[in-house]
């Protein structure tokens, strides 16, 4: 057991903070105020080889470990929650689910130009009519031989009008059940492909989300990912990856709520003292460093098994559950800690506040998380190696 970070994790941290200071944050209201994504930001990120951290270099990344994926997505939600789902989705539940599951010949064609940030990924499971019950979707790919046809409709897709490739879920045998589902790599190019975003939303209005079309899209059969009827498994698989980096993103969330509040604590005075002095204003600020600590410890853990190749959803599931409710409150204590000038966008904390909603339904809703808990402690629930497992680090080509 080491908790100490390598100089390189450091550096990175460093990087990645310093690039949230200058590029996101001066910017972040005006992004906020107008619901306007900024892509230009996924460039910038990927010229520092960070829209590939922990795909490995001969596939185009930066080539390492999965906590540096942590550390990169804690320290971009301290900027803001858009730019971390951004990665989130292109790294954590697109890029390595080609690395995970795809052939020789998808990661040459996807996953390089992912990993260097020329393409962006994006996932798309979520429909009208299903989101936690995932079997209820209703996309289906007919078999034509040489290609497949999708027909159907995704709802709530991040990246839905920036991303190039997407990794779509869809029913090649629908009297399977769950074993049914396939999935498949489909380019934004193809005809009968569109996207809409979504208004209106609560949070992450800088960040792009929408809706996916398809319409008799043609998408060759060189594009399966896995086997025929592997879908469930490799949505599960790469929730497992997403999960992570929502987890270790909660973390960055908690830390600029922490931030925000110290900085108020000591601004503003009442009855005579700094509001820090209150003793009732220092328990909402010592939850938010408790929150911080714990949900590190969970992420890192997590991170860990990643990094030696082991199945890791049980861990996962708990970092991803208890860092999105820890951060969800930390937001609201820090809105309360501001008084009403916390209910102002003048200070970022009640954009905290909206933002940290998401993430508790996203990627497993708070109860889903706190089922499968339960069914992993009663023994309902075991896990086994999956058939692809993702590559322990450091990479070695042999072993795949
Ligand atoms: C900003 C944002 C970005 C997103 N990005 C993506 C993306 O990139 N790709 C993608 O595929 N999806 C994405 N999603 C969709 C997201 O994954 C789903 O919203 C999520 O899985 C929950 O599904 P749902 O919204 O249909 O809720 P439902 O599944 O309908 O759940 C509604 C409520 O019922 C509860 N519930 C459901 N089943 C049970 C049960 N068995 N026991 C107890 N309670 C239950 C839920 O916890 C919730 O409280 C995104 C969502 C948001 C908000």
């Amino acid at each position: 057991m080491n908790f100490d970070f390598t100089e390189e994790q450091e550096l990175l941290r460093k990087m990645t903070r310093q690039f949230v200071d200058k590029e996101i944050l001066p910017n972040m209201r005006m992004w906020d105020e107008q619901g306007r994504f900024d892509p230009g930001v996924l460039t910038k990120l990927a010229d520092l080889g960070l829209m590939g951290v922990c795909i490995p270099e001969v596939y185009g990344g930066s080539g390492m470990d999965y906590n540096s994926l942590a550390i990169v997505c804690e320290e971009l939600e301290r900027g803001d929650t858009a730019f971390r789902t951004a990665v989130s989705v292109h790294i954590g539940l697109n890029s390595l689910t080609l690395l995970q599951w795809g052939n020789e010949g998808q990661k040459q064609k996807y996953l390089v130009p992912q990993a260097t940030g020329e393409k962006i990924g994006a996932f798309g499971l979520t429909e009208p009519g299903a989101g936690s019950d995932v079997a209820a979707i209703q996309t289906t790919a007919a078999n034509k031989g040489d290609h497949y046809v999708l027909n159907g409709q995704k709802t709530w897709i991040s990246l839905c009008d920036t991303a190039d490739h997407f990794i779509v879920f869809a029913y090649t045998d629908k009297s399977k059940k769950h074993h049914g589902i396939s999935a498949f790599i489909v380019e934004r190019s193809t005809a009968g492909f569109s996207s809409k975003a979504t208004k209106g939303k609560l949070g992450i209005r800088a960040g792009n989300t929408g809706e996916l079309f398809f319409e008799d899209v043609k998408v060759p059969t060189e594009n399966l990912l896995g086997k025929e009827g592997d879908g469930f498994k490799i949505a599960m698989s790469a929730l497992d990856n997403g999960r992570f980096t929502v987890a270790a993103g909660a973390c960055g969330l908690i830390m600029a709520c922490l931030e925000a509040s110290v900085d108020y604590c000591h601004e503003r005075k009442t009855f005579g003292h700094e509001i820090g002095k209150h003793q009732l204003v220092q328990q909402m600020v010592a939850n938010m460093e408790a929150g911080l600590q714990m949900s590190r410890l969970l992420v890192y853990r997590a991170g860990e098994l990643k990094n030696q190749g082991k199945r890791n959803t049980r861990e996962t599931s708990l970092a991803k559950w208890q860092a999105c409710d820890f951060a969800n409150t930390a937001a609201d204590d820090a809105v309360q800690v501001h008084g009403a000038y916390g209910y102002s966008n003048e200070y970022p904390v009640e954009r905290h506040l909206r933002n940290s909603k998401a993430p508790v339904i996203y990627e497993g809703t708070r109860e889903i998380h706190t089922i499968m808990q339960a069914q992993y402690v009663l023994g309902y629930r075991k896990d086994k190696p999956l058939d692809h497992m993702l590559p322990a680090w450091p990479y070695e080509p042999d072993e795949q």
